[in-house]
């Protein structure tokens, strides 16, 4: 029997990282090169597009948000790391992230240490990206509908992680208030559009290709992540964390901006600072609408998730139990039912002829002088005349039949609707047959050796009036030791109305 899979086994997996190391020791050429080529290629351009976003001046698009307004950015490294992180981890998308953003704070005059963290703000929001996916585990191929729900909403909580990095340009920049809100929007939501609009259809690309790499080198990469129940409470804690620290950023500088304008009593100024809030109190209902959507998604998923492998597992339960109930009830070596099932099988017999008054019939039966099977050509021989047996007895029964190993080399055969004339026919039938059907051997010199064998069998019928399968046992067990008694090889049938001189029933053979 297979053994029960563990319940890992039946939720779908997320494969892990791609293991640097691993793709170094058992990577093929084409493929080291193929990722690593790609990945440094991937630096360079990250650190180079970076540069020339802040020297080219791309790094900002003026976007009108419902009359306040907002610089939308534009940041191509952010969708390529993306990419990095959902197909192979998070360090994989993070290295270049962290590396360009650091090169171009540099470049635009910002001290080493804001720089490095300023950097790290990408990577921050990818971490949420890759911390999502293990959690949940939904598909990357972003073909699908659900997949997009879970995507989408992931992808705004990422980006407000990510423009943190807003907050430090900001106050690094020593920024006046008005100009600190459209720069926290705009990078948000920059980073939000990007990663939806240019990182997902490049996932829907290129994931399917890949993931038959992915699935066909699980040797590359880590082990499937553990522990999914505080990776989604970790995922649960980022989304409020996320909801909780756009509001109040958002809230915060939007106020900030109302209160200076307010001090100012310039009505520019106010317009423009209480169109923002506005705005931004719109941005926040539409942002809350996406975050319940991701939320009831998220726990549809994790629910029928846990629905589906928990039916699985009833089902394999359910076949476990079968099969084990099955084995109960079957003799290991003839594969014919065992004593228990036997006399189940006979006690049913026994109501249908109580009910219908029909009479069934039940055959005993044992092999003659099988100790010296034994002794001449050992016990594997004997095993084999035992199995050839049970092969005759299962030939010779119809399906309504019940033939079973009842111990050692005896046998009992419940014959369905048979009165004792039928019942003797067909066991000196049986006999004839058993006699003239020897059983082939490999003998130790080699050579093929046949052993014939012959049964007794005692007979008798099951009637309406029999208080149990017992009395009937007793009654075959008695014709068969006549039988014995009368030189073996012959069918003695005893009727139930003739009373019977008790013999013990043998005690059963440990193999049965
Ligand atoms: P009789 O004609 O009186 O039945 O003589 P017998 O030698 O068959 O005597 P008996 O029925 O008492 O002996 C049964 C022997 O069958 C004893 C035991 O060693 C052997 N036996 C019981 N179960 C198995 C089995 O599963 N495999 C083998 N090889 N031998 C078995
Ligand atoms: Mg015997
Ligand atoms: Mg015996």
């Amino acid at each position: 029997m297979d053994p029960l899979p563990r319940p890992a086994d039946l939720v779908p997996e997320t494969p892990g990282d791609l293991s640097v190391r691993a793709l170094w020791r058992e990577g093929g050429t084409a493929e080291r090169s193929w990722v690593l080529g790609g990945w440094f290629a991937t630096i360079v351009a990250c650190v180079l597009l970076g540069l020339a976003t802040v020297r080219e001046g791309w790094s900002g698009i003026p976007v009108d948000l419902g009359g306040a307004n907002a610089f939308l950015t534009f940041y191509p490294p952010l969708p390529l790391c993306l990419w990095w992180t959902l197909c192979f981890g998070w360090r994989w998308g993070a290295v270049p992230a962290w590396l360009a953003t650091f090169v171009l704070a540099l470049d635009a005059g910002m001290p080493a240490a804001w720089a490095a963290l300023f950097a790290s703000a990408n990577p921050l929001g990818l971490a949420v990206l890759a911390l999502g996916y293990r959690a949940v585990g939904a598909p990357r191929g972003l073909r699908s509908l659900g997949a997009w729900l879970f995507f989408v909403p992931l992808c705004f909580v990422a980006a407000v992680f990510s423009s943190s990095g807003a907050l430090i340009w900001n106050f690094s920049h020593d920024l006046p208030a008005h100009r600190q809100l459209p720069i926290w929007q705009g990078w948000w939501l920059g980073a939000f559009l990007q990663s939806v609009l240019l990182g997902g259809p490049l996932m829907a690309l290129t994931w399917p290709r890949l993931s038959r790499w992915v699935v066909a080198r699980p040797a590359l990469f880590t082990p499937p992540p553990r522990g999914r129940r505080a990776l989604g409470l970790g995922l649960l804690f980022a989304i409020v964390l996320a909801v909780q620290g756009y509001g109040l950023v958002s809230l915060g500088l939007g106020s900030l901006q109302l209160r200076t304008a307010l001090g100012s009593h310039d009505w520019a100024k106010l317009d423009e600072a209480s169109r923002a809030m506005l705005s931004t109190a719109w941005v926040f209902f539409w942002v809350f609408t996406l975050i319940v959507l991701f939320v009831a998604q998220f726990g549809y998923q994790a629910l029928s998730r846990w629905l589906r492998s928990t039916e699985a597992l009833v089902t394999q339960l359910a076949q476990v139990n079968a099969e084990l109930e099955q084995r109960s009830r079957t003799d290991g070596l003839t594969g014919l039912a065992n004593r228990m099932a036997t006399e189940e099988g006979l006690r049913a017999l026994l109501r249908t002829v109580r009910r219908y008054r029909t009479p069934s019939a039940l055959l005993m039966l044992d092999i003659d002088h099988f100790k010296q099977v034994n002794d001449r050509h050992g016990h594997a021989a004997g095993d084999a005349v035992i199995r050839a047996l049970a092969e005759v007895l299962k030939a010779s029964s119809r399906d309504v039949d019940l033939p079973g190993r009842f111990g050692g080399e005896e046998f009992v055969i419940g014959l369905a609707h048979t009165d004792l004339p039928g019942a003797k026919r067909f066991a000196e039938r049986l006999r004839e047959r058993i006699a003239a059907t020897p059983v082939g051997i490999e003998a130790k010199d080699g050579r093929v050796a046949s052993i014939a064998y012959t049964v007794s069998i005692g007979v008798t019928v099951l009637r309406e009036n029999d208080p149990g399968v017992e009395d009937a046992l007793r009654r075959a067990d008695a014709a068969m030791y006549r039988a014995k008694e009368g030189g073996r090889n012959r069918v003695e049938s005893v009727d139930a109305d003739v009373p019977t001189s008790p013999r013990p029933v043998p005690p059963a053979s440990g193999n049965a």
